[in-house]
């Protein structure tokens, strides 16, 4: 679907779809700049200035309880002339280049140095990362997981990896082998934005997975009454038939929320709870944050 229809894109840069154009790769030569500045200016950037790049965090809230199980980490790229770079573009874009290895080390860095530090604060989280299939083509990613991991002092299981299939898996058996290993490390795998990949059921049943994320398309449909909420709910009774935790992202309002309630979901993540968000805001959401009342089960 088109990305600019989602709510949160209002002021984002599209770039153009075509592979060569020169949209394109002024975005992936801007992007690789900053990357390569990323590691030198480390130091200076942590004086509340996040720079270009920065990770927002999402909570992902338990449906029954009300409970913050963990937030998810979502990139956002301020451009300086382009303004807010759309994360979908930006990702399709660097997916298709040796950009894409340097963006990802960029986000293991961050995401758990910024576990530490909330740990450090007291604030006990687990955070999810996106990853896409290419970046599990090597096992590069799981020997810098488990290094970051130990270099910080963060328990893996505060880590957990969203695997998107953006493309058709083109050698499976290496990506297995390199979740194999991270699940052996302890970080845990959920497959995100279930319901549109090329393959997803063939991925159940291979694939060592914690967790299903129903794909926000679908969520976001429910409400109004259609065929969503019925999709939705076979997801759900899938995940959970196979021993899976289920997430739905895209819960914008109550109702959606207590659909999911009766439907047997386990976690929801949306608008109706928080919006990303930059670390450091988390913590004062964290410490407003009321659990919402469980739906009644009336709605069964
Ligand atoms: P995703 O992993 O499926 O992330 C969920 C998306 O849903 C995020 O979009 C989030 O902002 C959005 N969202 C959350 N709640 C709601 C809601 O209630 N309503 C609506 N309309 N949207 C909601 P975002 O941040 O634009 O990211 C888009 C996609 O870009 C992500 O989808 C993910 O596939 C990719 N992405 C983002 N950050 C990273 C990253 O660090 N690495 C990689 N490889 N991919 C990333
Ligand atoms: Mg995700
Ligand atoms: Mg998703
Ligand atoms: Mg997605």
């Amino acid at each position: 679907y088109d990305a600019k229809h989602r709510g949160d894109a209002s002021a984002v840069y599209t770039a153009e779809s075509d592979h060569n154009s020169p949209e394109r790769l002024s975005l992936l030569a801007d992007l690789r700049r900053v990357l390569d500045a990323g590691g030198a200016h480390r130091a200076e950037r942590s004086g509340g200035d996040a720079g270009e790049i920065a990770m927002y965090y999402q909570p992902q809230v338990r449906i029954d309880t009300g409970e913050v199980v963990g937030v998810e980490a979502l990139l956002r790229w301020r451009h300086p002339q382009r303004g807010m770079v759309d994360p979908e573009e930006l990702i399709r874009v660097a997916e298709q280049s040796a950009v894409m290895r340097l963006l990802t080390r960029r986000v293991v860095d961050d995401v758990v140095e910024q576990l530490a530090k909330w740990a450090a604060a007291g604030v006990q989280l687990r955070a999810a990362l996106n990853v896409s299939v290419r970046d599990l083509h090597t096992g590069e990613i799981a020997d810098q997981i488990a290094e970051r991991l130990g270099r910080y002092g963060v328990p893996a299981g505060r880590l957990q990896l969203e695997i998107t299939e953006g493309a058709l898996m083109a050698d499976p058996r290496r990506v297995l082998a390199t979740i194999s290993r991270l699940d052996r490390i302890g970080v845990k795998i959920a497959l995100d934005d279930f319901g549109t990949g090329y393959s997803s059921m063939q991925h159940l049943r291979r694939l060592p997975l914690a967790e299903v994320k129903v794909d926000r398309s679908f969520v976001l449909g429910m409400a109004a009454g259609g065929d969503d909420a019925a999709i939705v709910r076979s997801i759900i009774d899938l995940a959970r038939a196979l021993g899976l935790r289920v997430v739905a992202e895209g819960v914008e309002d109550e109702r959606t929320w207590r659909l999911l309630h009766s439907a047997g979901c386990h976690v929801a993540q949306g608008w109706f709870y928080a919006r990303p968000m930059p670390a450091d805001e988390l913590v004062s959401w964290l410490a407003r944050y009321r659990p919402v009342n469980p739906a009644p089960p009336s709605l069964n």
